[in-house]
């Protein structure tokens, strides 16, 4: 059994608490609302996003998400209510082309017809993505990719004591990833079972990764060509040598580095992602998508 089926082993929500913070984090919170305020009161960020446009053109958002439900067992802060899911994806509608990664492949192809862009994902393959958020997207018409740790994700025959987890882990069957699929959503690899690529030997590394699009594609009988590294930050969770072999297999591979694509310029195979948290505001949300926060660059992202 899967070290994902018994516990939490996303990176992502380790050790963090949806509904508390420690007082250090809740005075950055606060710092960073009050700087995304600033910025938009003042008129800076209206500048800001005008010389970003001029110097980079249009940009690719790409979102990553993890749950959606409203345990209150999930305190995770990378977990997002319903309501969260639905007020942001309205938000996305209005202010932005949402576009699937076939369509950005294309448009990486023609940079001088693009315009600016987003991609919703999901990452883990927690049923909470089928039973939940694949509902509000369906509302909203957008679509979504979904990155899958492929040993997870097993018929719902072959789940067994996945199912004692408690709620809010439970993955997707096999069954419910087919049915996105079918719906129109896409599809991705998060390796097989979602370990941090860095900490293994050379061999097993590789086969996370290639082994996930076989195994997957062999489950769901559809292509893999997308993929998320567990983790998500180069030189902490996987490197350019693993980033290489990624490329062997796959079109598009995603990280957790925070920021916006330049699609004239991205890089396909280390997509930046921006990762939504539970306690953002909409007001906060639509900052970050702007680029609010990209002044801030590199500088260690706290509340991210
Ligand atoms: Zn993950």
């Amino acid at each position: 059994m899967s070290q994902l089926h018994t516990q939490d082993a996303s990176p992502e929500s380790l050790g963090a608490a949806r509904a508390r913070c420690s007082p250090a984090s809740a005075a950055l919170r606060s710092a960073v609302r009050g700087f995304a305020l600033f910025m938009h009161v003042s008129g800076l960020n209206a500048v800001r996003r005008r010389l970003s446009k001029a110097l980079l053109g249009p940009r690719l958002i790409v979102l990553a998400y993890h749950r959606v439900n409203d345990f209150a067992s999930d305190t995770s802060r990378y977990t997002v209510s319903p309501a969260q899911l639905d007020a942001q994806l309205a938000h996305i509608r209005k202010a932005y082309r949402v576009i699937s990664f076939a369509q950005a492949l294309q448009m990486r192809a023609e940079p001088q017809r693009a315009a600016d862009a987003a991609i919703i994902t999901f990452d883990d393959g927690y049923r909470d993505n089928y039973t939940c958020a694949a509902p509000i997207l369906r509302k909203h018409g957008l679509g979504a990719c979904f990155f899958l740790p492929a040993d997870c994700i097993v018929s719902a025959a072959d789940q067994g004591e996945a199912q004692a987890a408690p709620d809010h882990l439970a993955r997707m069957t096999s069954e419910q990833a087919k049915a996105l699929y079918d719906m129109g959503f896409e599809l991705g690899a998060h390796t097989r079972s979602h370990p941090y690529l860095l900490q293994l030997p050379p061999d097993a590394a590789r086969e996370e990764i290639v082994g996930s699009r076989q195994e997957l594609e062999q489950r769901l009988g559809v292509a893999i060509p997308y993929f998320a590294y567990p983790g998500g930050k180069k030189g902490v969770h996987y490197s350019a040598e693993l980033a290489r072999t990624a490329a062997e297999v796959f079109e598009v591979c995603c990280t957790t580095t925070r920021g916006r694509n330049s699609i004239r310029t991205m890089d396909t195979l280390e997509v930046r992602r921006i990762c939504v948290q539970s306690w953002w505001s909409l007001f906060h949300f639509a900052r970050e998508l702007e680029g609010t926060f990209d002044l801030l660059g590199r500088l260690p992202a706290l509340w991210q």
